[in-house]
């Protein structure tokens, strides 16, 4: 797992419990998604019922469980979790939904990854609070229909657009979640260093925020890395100093870029020019598979403007070269 990979490894699960906002107010940033849902709530509260199925979506790590509980907390409801890659067969997801309290919220995660079968109960589940559980095989099979109790559904995917759009419809409500920005990042980062009861100074905290891609779930775990050299190296204080040199011992530079990241952009420029090269070749000269290159590195340096991808191969851009500090071939006018 890498420091700056923004799903969550072992070591953040403990952690993340602790960190969670509680409530909408202590939720930074995301103002719209925040507002928006804020009245949906408000408005299910009033009516006294259970709130509309809620779609969340965004890149891991920018708050979308977190969001999910607050919406049960805020209901006085309880959740129950799971994930898309969970529910292999269409009995494991009736399983759950007739387990369910009455307004109970479920969680579901990369619910753009669930089974087909699967995905059709869900429909009718969402839509009329009713599944058809089939008993038996073949000609004999029959449908039992089960009442369930009205509860909210809310479900997280990477992108909207990767939901077939009978699924979509059936939801009241989308969020988008955006990447952060660096100064939201900076009060996730005091409030977290608060709950953990480390002395930070505020830039210390724009320090890492601006080395965590724009997602919560980094900047926690940068935070307590750094945190960790604070201690060990200093008097536990973080100050811009420390935590410059804390994230330069985990190779992680000034913009977020990890060692990964900077071979690839490094091969880029160095070896080809700036390109355009083919994603294999490049791949080859990184000594790295295609997939991971493809799928781990780029999408941080495409957002990020350093690398673009274009029909002839990769190429990086004026910044990918400014932030390596070298000098791009001076190219004949003709
Ligand atoms: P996702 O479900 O989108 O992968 P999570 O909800 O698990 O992300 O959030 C990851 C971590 O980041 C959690 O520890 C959470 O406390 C923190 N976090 C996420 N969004 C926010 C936010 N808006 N304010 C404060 N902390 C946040």
């Amino acid at each position: 797992s890498r420091l700056v990979g923004a799903d969550a490894d072992g070591d953040d699960q403990a952690v993340e419990a602790a960190l969670r906002p509680k409530d909408l107010g202590e939720f930074v940033g995301q103002e719209r998604v925040r507002e928006q849902l804020d009245l949906v709530l408000k408005a299910a509260r009033q009516r006294g019922g259970t709130a509309d199925h809620v779609l969340l979506s965004g890149a891991p790590g920018l708050g979308k469980t977190t969001l999910s509980m607050i919406i049960a907390a805020e209901m006085g409801a309880p959740i129950r979790i799971t994930s898309g890659p969970a529910i292999q067969h269409a009995g494991d997801l009736a399983a759950i939904l007739s387990s369910l309290a009455e307004g109970e919220v479920l969680f579901l995660d990369e619910i753009h990854r669930m089974s087909r079968p699967a995905e059709e109960m869900l429909y009718m589940a969402m839509e009329d609070f009713r599944v058809d559980v089939i008993v038996g095989k073949g000609p004999g099979a029959t449908a039992i229909p089960l009442e369930l109790p009205p509860f909210t559904l809310v479900g997280a995917t990477t992108r909207a657009g990767l939901l077939p759009p009978p699924l979509r419809d059936r939801f009241g409500f989308t969020g988008h979640m955006e990447f952060y920005a660096p100064a939201e990042l900076e009060r996730v980062i005091h409030r977290s260093a608060r709950l953990l009861e480390v002395t930070i100074e505020p830039e210390g905290a724009a320090e890492i925020a601006g080395r965590s891609r724009g997602t919560p779930r980094i900047a926690n775990r940068l935070l307590r890395r750094v945190r960790d050299y604070a201690q060990v190296k200093a008097d536990g204080v973080i100050t811009r100093e420390i935590a410059g040199s804390a994230l330069a011992v985990y190779d992680v530079d000034g913009r977020g870029l990890d060692r990964l990241d900077r071979a690839v952009l490094s091969a880029l420029l160095k070896l080809f020019g700036g390109g355009p090269v083919g994603l294999s070749t490049l791949a080859v000269a990184v000594g790295e598979e295609r997939e991971t290159v493809e799928e781990v590195a780029e999408p941080f340096l495409v957002r990020e403007g350093l690398l673009a991808r274009t029909p002839r191969g990769r190429i990086g851009t004026p910044a990918a070269w400014e932030h390596l500090g070298l000098t791009p071939p001076q190219r004949g006018t003709g």
